[in-house]
């Protein structure tokens, strides 16, 4: 509808894996504000005329800040267009959806959200590594791997997800994959536990090594994987050796 925001998902890269939702309001949208994440090959599937607008980090020049890019949704949709905020993945995940929605909502601009695919399901599954898997892993945690100020979280509780979570799935976790393996490590999990990571998952550039908790943050140096990556941790790693059916190892 004129004068009102689509809150999609795009998912984590291949445009196959875009839900039906996605490909109608890229087909319709005035105006298309998106996210770095977003993949080439689904910004082309834009509607010929739709205003395409970037809204993320290029070229080391600083991103529009929150309030800035909620502040431009709102002023679209007040002058009447169709916008499509396009994010990576899920909006919901790890993704500011959230603070969108609600500066629309408080602006009363009307809007809905459209879930996609997020790269801590999909990527992994792109591996051939089933997030849950009976017996071995009934319970996943996904986890940022730096807070608002970059740091690695220090509001979790790491202990307990150390033992309660036989899954660590890790966003944004490649800077700070030292810090937070030996934070699992002293807090019990096996330093020898299995660790995928997985770059650029879902793209044609996808790249899997699989390493230990222990090797991981060298391993991830040493094979030079490229963001953005995501992060497996736990024993159903140990299923993309045979499950791997897109054949994207490094090890
Ligand atoms: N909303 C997104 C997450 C945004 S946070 C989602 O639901 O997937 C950005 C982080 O997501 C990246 O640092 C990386 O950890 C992960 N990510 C997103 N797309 C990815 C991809 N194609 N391959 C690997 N990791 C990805």
């Amino acid at each position: 509808m004129p004068g009102s925001v689509w809150l999609v998902g795009a998912g984590p890269g291949d445009p196959g894996l875009l839900t039906a939702l996605a490909l109608c309001a890229l087909e319709e949208a005035d105006a298309i504000i998106y996210d770095a994440l977003v993949d080439r090959r689904i910004l082309a599937l834009a509607r010929p005329g739709a205003a395409l607008e970037y809204a993320g980090k290029r070229g080391g020049r600083p991103s529009p800040s929150q309030p800035d890019i909620s502040a431009r949704l709102v002023q679209l949709a007040r002058d009447g267009r169709r916008v499509l905020r396009l994010k990576g993945g899920d909006p919901f995940v790890f993704g500011r959806g959230g603070e969108e929605a609600l500066a629309l909502k408080a602006a009363g601009v009307s809007f809905r959200v459209v879930p996609g695919i997020t790269a801590g399901i999909g990527g992994l599954a792109y591996a051939g590594i089933p997030v849950t898997h009976r017996d071995i892993a009934s319970a996943v945690t996904f986890l940022t791997g730096h807070d608002r100020a970059g740091a690695v979280p220090d509001n979790l509780d790491w202990p307990a997800i150390a033992r309660g979570s036989p899954v660590i799935v890790l966003y944004m976790g490649l800077n700070h994959l030292a810090r937070i393996a030996a934070r699992l490590i002293a807090a019990g999990r096996p330093p020898d536990q299995p660790v995928a990571i997985i770059g650029r998952a879902t793209t044609a550039e996808q790249r899997v090594v699989v390493t230990s908790l222990m090797a991981a943050a060298a391993d991830a140096a040493a094979w030079r994987i490229e963001a953005p990556t995501i992060i497996a941790i736990g024993e159903v790693v140990r299923l993309h050796a045979t499950l791997d059916w897109l054949g994207t190892d490094r090890q």
